[in-house]
């Protein structure tokens, strides 16, 4: 169950209504009960039921179960598109280990706002579901071009875009994995520094856009192969390829 507070030995987690239904109400758990519980910063933790109503409860932490896993530090750029494909890439973006997750606004982007509370709320979801002990930030909504403006000199941007010609080993070479490929030795593992994966909007990049991302060093231009993929199928197959490549 994930929750605000802080965790700690002892420490007592006064439940909300919707917390309290949950457990008392649909797993019909009574005083004693054992629940498992992570809050995104201080790793899991066995807790046992001390009181429950039907409004409300009280958990009290017993002990640690699972030290914090923090996740590479792997940023995820995205134009937010329909609102149950944006959904569904927060979704696997989470479950695929990325630290932070920021929709952007491009020139072809068609969303001018996004619901930053319920997307959080599937990113919690998702690390729930998936027994992470770390929750992805979800930022609010921010152009490109006033990130792209400020962007720091040692991230790495995997800039994902199919009309890119001669990008197909672009992740590779940039990881120095290339010489890897005989399999003779265990291929070479350099550390993964601090990245970010951008995914265009449907209509894809402007020429602008991919003017000014051609002139920035830090971008590593990648084809996700042949195909046109849609957005979202792109977010996934972008985050699969660089786990493959850097991912430890
Ligand atoms: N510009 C395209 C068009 O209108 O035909 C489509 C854009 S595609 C639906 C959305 C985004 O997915 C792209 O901006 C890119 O970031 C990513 N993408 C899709 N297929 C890709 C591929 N084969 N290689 C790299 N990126 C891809």
């Amino acid at each position: 169950l994930y929750v605000e507070q802080p965790l700690g030995p002892g420490q007592p987690v006064p439940l909300t209504q919707d917390q309290a239904h949950y457990l008392f109400g649909v797993m019909r758990l009574a005083r004693g009960a054992a629940v498992s519980l992570f809050n995104g910063r201080d790793g899991e933790w066995r807790a046992e039921v001390s009181e429950a109503g039907k409004r409300g409860g009280t958990l009290l932490c017993t002990h640690q179960t699972a030290p914090l896993r923090l996740p590479p530090d792997l940023w995820l750029l995205f134009a937010p598109i329909k609102k149950a494909r944006t959904d569904f890439i927060v979704e696997k973006a989470a479950e695929m280990g990325a630290a932070r997750i920021l929709p952007v606004q491009t020139r072809f982007t068609n969303s001018e706002r996004i619901r930053q509370d319920r997307l959080q709320a599937h990113a919690v979801e998702a690390a729930e579901q998936c027994g992470g002990t770390f929750v992805p930030e979800v930022a609010d909504l921010a152009s490109l071009e006033r990130l792209l403006a400020d962007w720091p000199a040692e991230r790495r941007i995997m800039w994902c875009d199919e009309s890119l010609v001669g990008a197909r080993a672009g992740l590779l070479e940039a990881a120095g994995g290339l010489e890897a490929r005989g399999f003779e030795e265990p291929p070479k593992r350099p550390s993964p520094g601090p990245w970010a994966i951008l995914i265009g909007p449907e209509g894809g990049f402007s020429e602008e856009e991919q003017a000014r991302l051609r002139r920035m060093e830090q971008v590593v231009p990648v084809s996700l192969g042949p195909r046109i993929l849609r957005a979202d199928t792109a977010a996934v197959a972008a985050l699969t390829l660089w786990q493959s490549v850097l991912g430890d």
